[in-house]
């Protein structure tokens, strides 16, 4: 308690430790006349002192930034088990890969006989990701998963409209992420929720009875489902929307779970997004850059976003020839330092090493379920793939809550899992370890949830305390959203 407390109270904002005339640097004398500013610029975009700018030292800086720094999770530091996120370690020859000159220094309007080299590169990757998903294109332009799976919904929509159709209903099974929802909608449709069958899975019967109405245009379906289960009857599902002249949109953002090992193509999969940032291990953004790049069938092919790369007789081409396309859906090619960094990983796995890495996906989450299952509750206790969903119904009786395990987890030194998603699981608590992580790492973090289970039964206010040791205690998080404070004013004397 005590070293958080002094750790809040030395760390004052930079706007705090200002003091007038404090320098960070010193320019020196300028050896050519200084133009007027007031000269040159129109007066309306001339400004006075900025209020409040912080004056202060560079050592005050660096230092205080490199405290912040400190107070950082990331994948670098330990398991981040966040369930359905995927968060493995991004390996660095991705980063020395896309920081090469001739990578990293070009321009977007270059002409094509000089990038012939990218134009290759997004061919690969493309080339790749069709090996990977069993269909026949891919667009790399869709900046996330999310914006994926607007592309996708988009292109169901045009090749409705191409039949002449207007369908409006987008099944949704209730185990979904929430994008899915969201992207249908965003793309013009409704959308109408499946409940799980007990098991978990979908239940094709709720859907057949939807699709006797005849306005389905697609099923939005995660595979495997964010329970981390497979869904059994995919193919049956794929045949009986087809057979309506529905369509099958595939959540890809699971796929650590079986690359190498299944085919989504082959599942009946019309549309796929897939999650670079996840699966092929290029960062998570934190707000900056993603990729989601999106593998269609057959039917979807013409509405393909354009340009697309073409290779023909060794050359490699942007074409924008493809008359029946939805257009673009980003600037120039997407998130291209994402696509270079997803290559590496590829190339550096190669098809063996990427089917282990699903394998070890599978085997590290199979392994935390197995050693947890007597501490915590698993609502599904069937097979599961890369993740595990437990809950805190075993720690309802002493009052102790899923968000409370998470907190603790704090003070132990990890990253908390997902919590409370998927919604269909009250209290949940969703571990995915992925296959970055070697037994030691696993095993003491399973120590330190036996731990907190313990300490639940025995202790159960300790737990409702936590964290201890970090920067800040419990947040209003209702309110940290709803209310947010992001502007420093100086106090008024
Ligand atoms: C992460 C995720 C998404 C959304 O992907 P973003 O890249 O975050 O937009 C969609 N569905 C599932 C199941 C996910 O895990």
């Amino acid at each position: 308690m005590t070293g958080s407390s002094s750790l809040r109270e030395r760390e004052r904002l930079i706007f705090e430790r200002s003091s007038r005339g404090r320098l960070g640097y010193q320019l020196p004398a300028l050896e050519v006349p200084s133009l007027d500013p007031a000269a040159t610029l129109p007066p309306g975009l001339l400004r006075g002192e900025i209020e409040g700018m912080p004056e202060v030292s560079e050592v005050d800086v660096v230092r205080h930034f490199t405290r912040l720094s400190k107070w950082n999770y990331s994948v670098d530091e330990g398991l981040y088990p966040l369930g359905s996120c995927t968060m493995k370690y991004n390996p660095r020859i991705n980063e020395e890969v896309a920081r090469l000159a001739g990578i990293a220094q070009l321009h977007p309007l270059q002409p094509e006989d000089q990038v012939q080299g990218a134009l290759a590169l997004m061919w690969e990757l493309e080339q790749a990701l069709i090996a990977v998903t069993g269909m026949p294109r891919v667009t790399l332009q869709p900046a996330a998963g999310a914006h994926g799976e607007l592309t996708g919904m988009l292109m169901i929509r045009k090749a409705l409209s191409d039949r002449g159709e207007r369908r409006r209903t987008v099944l949704i099974p209730d185990s979904a992420h929430g994008t899915n929802p969201a992207s249908a909608v965003f793309a013009g449709f409704e959308t109408v929720e499946i409940a799980s069958t007990p098991e978990g899975t979908l239940d094709l019967s709720a859907m057949a009875r939807q699709l006797e109405g005849g306005d389905v245009a697609a099923l939005m379906v995660t595979v495997p489902n964010t329970l981390g289960v497979f869904e059994p009857e995919i193919v049956k599902a794929a045949a009986m929307l087809h057979e309506r002249g529905a369509f099958l949109y595939m959540d890809g953002a699971n796929l650590n779970a079986f690359v190498g090992v299944a085919l989504p193509g082959k599942m009946g999969a019309d549309a796929l997004h897939i999650n670079l940032h996840k699966t092929f291990s290029t960062p998570h953004g934190g707000g900056g850059p993603g990729a989601g790049p999106v593998a269609v069938s057959k039917a979807l092919v013409p509405y393909l976003p354009v340009p697309t790369v073409e290779k023909a007789g060794g050359r490699y081409t942007l074409s924008s020839d493809r008359p029946k396309t939805i257009g673009k859906v980003r600037g120039f090619y997407g998130n291209f330092a994402m696509l270079v960094r997803a290559l590496a990983y590829i190339r550096s796995l190669g098809r063996d090493g990427l089917k282990s890495m699903a394998e070890g996906a599978v085997l590290n989450a199979n392994y935390i379920r197995k050693r947890l299952e007597g501490d915590y509750h698993l609502q599904y206790d069937g097979p599961s793939l890369h993740e595990v969903v437990f809950d805190d119904s075993l720690q309802a009786a002493s009052g102790v809550k899923n968000v409370d395990i998470a907190k603790r987890l704090l003070d132990y030194g990890f990253h908390p899992p997902t919590m409370s998603f998927p919604l269909i699981v009250h209290g949940a608590l969703m571990i995915e370890p992925t296959e970055s992580e070697g037994i030691d790492e696993l095993d003491a973090f399973i120590a330190a949830m036996q731990a907190i289970a313990r300490e639940a039964r025995e202790s159960p206010e300790l737990v409702k305390g936590a964290p201890y040791t970090t920067p800040v205690q419990r947040l209003d998080e209702v309110r940290a959203a709803r209310q947010p404070v992001l502007r420093w004013r100086r106090a008024k004397d």
